[in-house]
């Protein structure tokens, strides 16, 4: 193998949750531009489906596999249909996740349980879900989104700061059970990036003056600069990269 092709995914099939808007649209893009056909997933029909003919337009091979990543049935039935109708996931990004600020102290109660089961409790039923095939075929690859918030925490933020604490360390934990099995389990730990999920910060004129004071790199991130990192840890690139979480935040948690 030239070393030219170690980011060419030509071949793979990858399957982003929560890609209808936002950081998984991108990645789902970014997948398909370096050779992959996409397996698009989010909970929203409509929004999935255009999606999808967004990527079509673009020249991708598209799959549009709706489910609601929290519903255990939904997420066996979908994974297993597909596997057997379709074909192999080689590439699985678990992206689908949620942010709700309020003081720790008055955080309503179902709200955290929400939380936790979009942010961390989909990482293990995806995941486990496509890693039963992964582990027959003695390959995959995983991609579970972090955060800034794996590291840090923020005011208002804290049951988010555990959900994505907990996913850096599924992470560890399915490398360290699925390594041995061929597969390459990594976290992506986006700092702050424009997108639906950040549109009221983005907005608050105070907020996005102290993240660009705050952030080495001195601005909000861009989607795309996301990307290279997802295709690194979906490719060949990262063949010997297990349990790593790569933080791509302008430097944010490197700095005080
Ligand atoms: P976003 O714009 O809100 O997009 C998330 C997508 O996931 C939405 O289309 C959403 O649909 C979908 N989704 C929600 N619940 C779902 C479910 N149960 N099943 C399937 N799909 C579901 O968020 P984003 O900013 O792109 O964030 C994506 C990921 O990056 C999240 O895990 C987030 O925590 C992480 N992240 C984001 C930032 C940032 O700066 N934006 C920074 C660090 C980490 P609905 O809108 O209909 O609910």
């Amino acid at each position: 193998m030239s070393y030219n092709q170690l980011f060419d995914l030509t071949g793979k099939r990858a399957l982003v949750t929560g890609a209808g808007q936002g950081i998984g649209f991108e990645l789902a893009r970014g997948l398909a531009s370096a050779g992959a056909e996409i397996i698009v997933n989010d909970i929203d029909p409509e929004r999935l489906n255009a999606a999808a003919g967004k990527l079509r337009d673009e020249g991708a091979t598209v799959h549009e596999l709706g489910f609601d990543v929290t519903d255990t049935e939904q997420v066996a039935v979908s994974i297993d249909r597909f596997e057997s109708e379709t074909g192999a996931i080689d590439i699985l990004v678990n992206n689908a996740g949620m942010q709700f600020r309020a003081p720790l102290e008055e955080f309503p109660v179902d709200r955290f349980d929400f939380m936790m089961r979009l942010n961390i409790n989909s990482v293990f039923y995806v995941g486990q879900a496509v890693a039963k095939h992964m582990i027959e075929r003695g390959a995959g690859k995983i991609v579970n989104i972090c955060s800034v918030q794996t590291a840090l925490a923020r005011p208002s933020i804290a049951p988010y700061t555990a959900s994505k604490g907990a996913v850096a360390n599924l992470t560890k934990g399915m490398a360290t059970d699925w390594a041995k099995h061929g597969l390459q389990i990594n976290g992506l730990a986006p700092g702050y990036f424009k997108t639906e999920l950040t549109s009221a910060l983005v907005a608050d004129e105070e907020f996005t003056a102290w993240l660009s004071a705050r952030t080495p790199a001195g601005r909000w991130g861009e989607v795309n600069e996301l990307v290279g990192a997802c295709i690194f840890l979906s490719s060949k690139a990262s063949s010997f990269v297990n349990g790593h979480v790569l933080y791509v935040d302008g430097g944010i948690t490197s700095s005080l």
